[in-house]
């Protein structure tokens, strides 16, 4: 997995402009801080074939962040454009040559009590990446679950969803797993701390429903869309914890961890070459970057700006 939050950039949007990182503070009172109140979106700028500098299914991401809110009742007053404009132009600032990013865009609650008065700032943090392949994963399953629709709604990205997640990590760090399965309340697969869970059966990739305690995942779309361009079966439906033991091939997806291709679960060894998620792993990247472009994944451009764009977008 990337430690991308080890990084400290130079610059954050908040409060309607991109400002230097120090400006980027909040109040402790504020609900977002004493009940963790926020949505957010994770999502990927590529460089592409052609030099320009894209970021992916970016509409896709400001309506799921539009659902989450909607489902916290957080107002969300920005509009696409406005949305799309900040995210492009927070990267256009800071994106540099043979680097990818990836920016957290967030509706963080400064204002309200309790449901009342709820006002929320849009706040977004990005930061670099390398271009490669994601190495293969060690995976584990995790003792900790996906809580269900009527406690924690999987579909509803909120920093407060990723606490089981968090201790699922650190459970898994310890047995030699950088990712960890979370099985739903009925003890079906969930979904990873991070990522939706792919696997093969019998020439079908088979993925769990949202209802199994997942979060609706774009990447999950993507890779789907993919399969079909291929011919290759794809089915969502309910996954026992037993059918990944049996599993022919194992991948995670989701817009950080892209399509990764899982080495080992519970210590027990995947084959290197796995030939159905190799290969739409392989076309999700040539999508992304657009040597092959697919037709659901759309990117907006971003033109990177110089020195003098960058100061005037911080003292504007
Ligand atoms: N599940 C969880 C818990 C996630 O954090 C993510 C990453 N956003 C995903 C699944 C994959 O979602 P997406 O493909 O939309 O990034």
């Amino acid at each position: 997995m990337k430690q991308v939050q080890l990084q400290t950039p130079k610059y954050l949007y908040m409060g309607g402009k991109i400002r230097p990182w120090e400006e980027g503070v909040i109040h402790v009172g504020a609900e977002a801080v004493v009940r963790g109140l926020n949505v957010f979106e994770g999502v990927k700028g590529y460089w592409q074939q052609n030099g320009d500098f894209g970021i992916v299914l970016l509409e896709k991401h400001y309506q799921r962040l539009q659902h989450s809110a909607k489902l916290l009742h957080i107002p969300c007053p920005w509009t696409y454009e406005q949305y799309r404009d900040a995210t492009c132009g927070l990267m256009a600032t800071m994106v540099e040559p043979g680097r990818d990013m990836w920016a957290r865009t967030t509706l963080l609650v400064t204002e309200g009590y309790w449901g009342i008065g709820t006002v929320a700032d849009l706040v977004i943090t990005a930061y670099h990446q390398e271009q490669k392949i994601p190495d293969p994963i060690d995976l584990g399953l995790s003792t900790w679950q996906r809580p269900a629709d009527v406690a924690l709604p999987a579909r509803i990205k909120t920093s407060t969803n990723y606490q089981a997640g968090r201790l699922a990590r650190i459970e898994g760090r310890a047995r030699g797993c950088s990712e960890m399965i979370l099985l739903n309340s009925q003890s079906r697969v969930g979904e990873a701390s991070g990522a939706c869970v792919l696997i093969v059966r019998d020439g079908t990739v088979i993925t769990p429903t949202a209802a199994e305690g997942a979060l609706e995942s774009i990447t999950l779309d993507a890779v789907e869309a993919i399969a079909r361009s291929y011919g290759i079966p794809f089915v969502r439906r309910p996954v026992e914890r037993t059918e990944l033991l049996i599993a022919d091939e194992m991948a995670l997806c989701g817009t950080l961890c892209e399509v990764a291709l899982i080495n080992s679960y519970e210590g027990q060894p995947l084959p290197a070459d796995q030939p159905i998620l190799g290969k739409l792993q392989a076309a999700y990247f040539d999508a992304v970057r657009q040597v092959k472009p697919h037709p659901f994944i759309t990117a907006v451009p971003v033109q990177p700006g110089g020195v003098e764009d960058v100061r005037r977008a911080v003292s504007a």
